[in-house]
């Protein structure tokens, strides 16, 4: 529910205050009675709207006084209470609810699905999963009493049930729950891992990729599996997978991905590979590690030029460190063309950095302002210690 959404429950209480005005008519007394008591509902209301909770209780109590038999103003004085974290208050009075004869099916089970989320707050997960597996049996409110189920599976790490009552709940309400079954495979798949057991680790792996076919966690559990099984061309596939689905997660595989290329001597696909990757990824990770390969295999001349070339495009502290590091190791260096390369990455370096910040909101900028542009607060925006701009 949204924040105010379940200021609607309390509707009918006014509705009903209408509808009785309209049926008195001419009654004088009871007319005094019902516009008493919705003029109260509207304070309440009013009291709800600015966050003054306390006062609300207050008032809606009052109503639940006068009108004994509005389950509704009992409802919203659960919520209420929950809402102000008395979860004792709002168990007892769930629990009264549920108990009280004459309620609507539809009501009974509101009361039973409150009871349950009060039990869920108080920790109380064995009372509240017993509760809304009565719920899901009988089939009323059965979307939001398994929602409530996966959480509480997910909170006691029982995957296998979490993955059972999500696929219900798929079938139930028409929501894709794939990334989410995906997801509780993996941990079923790492504990296998991770427990010794590959066959049934390589079985949850191929369902968390039957749910979700760019799972790329199921691809670092199945590379990592692969790989201390001593199957590195699996994991390669698995490596390389991950990055296709999900380049942010490039530096987490390279190093694992590289060391496979190099035990099975594939260092053309791993150049390949890196190429293929330093078009799409814009940070240096891989093309550090292309500079690596380039400078076992054709010598640190070629490294350097390839490194230079790339520092141009992506000026990056890192990479400028690797690029001294080579050029200190370089037997033909041209000290003046390296400083010379050197000063044009750190100009392009200072050009990104920010020269002055926002204390109150971190907002950066190159140039100062008294104003910040970010928060529009004034005289917060600072020089940047450290960052030399003169
Ligand atoms: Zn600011």
């Amino acid at each position: 529910m949204t924040e105010y959404a379940w200021l609607l429950l309390l509707l009918p209480v006014a509705a009903a205050s209408g509808w009785l005005a309209g049926r008195r008519g001419g009654e004088r007394k009871g007319g005094a009675r019902v516009s008493r008591l919705s003029n109260t509902y509207f304070r309440g209301l009013n009291y709800l709207l600015n966050e003054q909770q306390d006062k609300a209780i207050e008032v809606f109590l009052q109503i639940a006084a006068v009108d004994k038999d509005t389950v509704e103003t009992q409802f919203a004085l659960g919520h209420l209470f929950r809402r102000r974290g008395e979860v004792d208050r709002a168990i007892r009075l769930h629990q009264s609810l549920v108990a009280r004869p004459g309620l609507s099916d539809e009501q009974k089970t509101r009361a039973v699905l409150a009871l349950g989320e009060d039990y869920m707050r108080a920790g109380l997960l064995d009372r509240a999963e017993t509760l809304f597996t009565d719920l899901v049996r009988v089939g009323v409110q059965a979307p939001q009493a398994l929602k409530h189920l996966i959480s509480i599976y997910q909170a006691e790490r029982d995957w296998a049930k979490a993955i059972e009552h999500a696929r219900q709940y798929e079938s139930v309400s028409g929501e894709p729950m794939g990334r989410l079954v995906a997801q509780f495979h993996c941990e079923l798949a790492e504990k296998a891992r991770l427990g010794g057991q590959p066959e049934q680790a390589r079985e949850h792996i191929f369902e968390a990729y039957a749910a979700d076919s760019h799972c790329v966690r199921a691809g670092l559990v199945e590379g990592m599996l692969e790989q201390s099984l001593g199957n590195d061309a699996a994991a390669i596939r698995a490596y390389e997978r991950v990055a296709r689905h999900d380049i942010e997660f490039l530096p987490e595989i390279l190093e694992p991905l590289l060391g496979c290329y190099e035990r099975r001597g594939e260092m053309a696909r791993a150049r390949g590979f890196l190429m293929e990757m330093i078009e799409q990824y814009p940070g240096i990770s891989p093309v550090l590690e292309l500079a690596r390969i380039l400078q076992r295999d054709e010598g640190t001349r070629a490294a350097l030029e390839f490194l230079a070339g790339q520092l141009r495009q992506r000026p990056s502290v890192r990479g400028e460190a690797a690029y001294i590091e080579l050029s200190l190791k370089d037997p033909d260096n041209d000290p003046a063309a390296t400083l010379r390369t050197l000063r044009h990455i750190t100009e392009q370096l200072l050009v990104r950095t920010p020269g002055y910040r926002c204390q109150r909101c971190g907002f950066g900028t190159r140039a100062h302002h008294w104003q910040c542009p970010g928060c529009k607060s004034w005289g917060s925006v600072k020089p940047v210690h450290g960052a030399v701009t003169e």
